[in-house]
């Protein structure tokens, strides 16, 4: 059993949450059409939906809120924000947006042109959206343990950095515009890259000449994951990780809602070149705003700037990913099939092995997700064949039947932990009665978040 560390904070205002009944449940998620995005917040009791935008902030940074300066140009925020940026990665420029995609927005065509590829350790879905938007290609090159679901492996997140060189030499480097490195890596689990990772895709990069981002939404957690299991790093600090870490690249993006630990916010991050720069500050100002505030306010710069900090706290991070690691735990123990070690962010269970009667086509995991939110006013989120929109009507087969359960940063307490735990053993116990779903109706592109399903009687 890992040991569990305590919070290393105390609470001074809560959010109440309701508490309903498994009949209530029905008729709400009912309601809802089995669709647990269409569900009401007001009625869930835990929500796991997402680690995005949905962290506490810290009094510091709701006095910071207070403390924001909203001018229109040359905000005190904004500067305090790029002093944090060239303190934490050590670079020269920075630029606030509203989120991550808007990051990728502004970034992308600064590097990409048209028939182009973007290799990835793993593009996120909206990094994938907007490198097709600029026309490039999306080329996914993760290594193979990162479908191994059973065995560990202490970086599942890395890029398979010989099969990116061979396909480099095979479509010849003008064709490959960017290479990103998304840590942690979010669509395999959460699961870490080492800094010997990042080094040898950073050096082949620039054997090749190819600009090297780095997708930093969870730099922090992946920090943490390289102090505790690449050897070399134990006594450097999450800090001189992160500096040393984002040396190796030319530029990153950032979703700051999530190790920044804001409600809303975003970033891109420019190691020294000036005319890349130039070039972001130029689309920055018609699609987010003026280059001082980016689409934000003053008072989310400023809880921003507060947050970098917050979020790179040793204690904290321990803390962090000792409460996913204790989930796991839990889980492991009472026979729960999982990706495993768990990652940084969230609980993926394996519904495929958990519900091995229920065909792709029937969606196992939502199924799961359906079950856990009617067991226990739970929502976790469907990352399977249910996430995959038919391929000219025929509905394609996901590699794993994932439902994922991500953990908000500082909400949840280790009740709820063991009351999530607790919900999935009982559903194990009586899995084989759980029933399948279909699809009535959907929509044509990202079906997922708004289509509506029956159970299959
Ligand atoms: C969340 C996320 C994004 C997109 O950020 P938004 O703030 O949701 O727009 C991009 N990449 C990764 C790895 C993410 O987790």
């Amino acid at each position: 059993m890992a040991k569990y560390i305590a919070e290393p904070f105390k609470i001074k205002m809560i959010e109440p949450i309701k508490m309903t009944t498994r009949e209530e449940r029905q008729q709400y998620l009912k309601e809802a059409n089995y669709n647990l995005f269409s569900l009401k917040s007001d009625y869930v009791y835990i929500d796991c939906l997402t680690d995005s935008g949905t962290g506490s902030m810290s009094d510091s940074q709701w006095a910071g809120i207070m403390k924001g300066d909203e001018s229109y140009a040359g905000a005190r925020s904004y500067y305090k924000l790029i002093d944090a940026v060239k303190d934490i990665f050590g670079y020269e420029y920075a630029q606030p947006v509203h989120q991550g995609r808007a990051a990728e927005k502004v970034l992308f065509p600064c590097l990409l042109k048209e028939g182009q590829y973007s290799i990835s350790n793993m593009h996120f879905d909206t990094t994938r959206g907007h490198v097709t938007l600029c026309k490039a290609i999306p080329k996914d090159i993760v290594v193979k343990e990162a479908t191994d679901t059973e065995n560990f492996a202490p970086f599942k997140g890395n890029m398979d950095v010989e099969r990116m060189e061979a396909f480099i030499n095979e479509v010849g480097c003008d064709k490959v515009g960017v290479i990103i490195m998304t840590i942690t890596n979010n669509s395999a689990g959460g699961q870490p890259v080492s800094m010997e990772n990042i080094k040898e895709t950073s050096r082949i990069a620039k054997k090749y000449g190819i600009p090297f981002v780095i997708d930093a939404a969870r730099f922090a957690e992946n920090a943490y994951f390289i102090k505790t299991r690449e050897s070399g790093y134990e006594d450097k600090s999450i800090k001189d990780i992160t500096r040393e870490t984002f040396s190796y690249a030319d530029a990153f993006t950032m979703s700051a809602k999530k190790d920044a630990i804001v409600n809303m916010g975003g970033l891109i991050g420019i190691k020294d070149n000036e005319a890349m720069y130039n070039a972001v500050k130029g689309f920055t100002v018609p699609f987010e705003g003026f280059v001082t505030y980016g689409g934000l306010a003053g008072r989310d710069l400023e809880a921003l700037a507060i947050g970098l900090y917050e979020g790179i706290d040793y204690d904290f991070l321990r803390y962090r990913i000792g409460q996913v690691q204790y989930l796991g735990e839990l889980l492991k123990e009472g026979e729960v099939p999982f990706q495993y070690p768990t990652g940084g962010h969230a609980i993926f269970i394996d519904a495929k092995r958990l519900l091995p009667h229920i065909p792709y086509y029937q969606f196992p995991a939502q199924a799961l997700a359906c079950e856990l939110y009617l067991e226990a006013g739970i929502r976790g989120c469907d990352i399977g064949s249910y996430m995959l929109d038919p391929v000219d009507g025929v509905q394609p087969e996901s590699e794993m039947e994932f439902t994922r359960l991500c953990i908000p940063r500082r909400v949840y307490t280790k009740a709820h932990l063991d009351l999530i735990a607790e919900a999935l053993i009982n559903i194990k116990e009586n899995a084989s009665k759980i029933k399948g779903y279909e699809i009535v109706w959907q929509p044509q592109v990202l079906r997922h978040f708004t289509a509506k399903l029956k159970p299959i009687e």
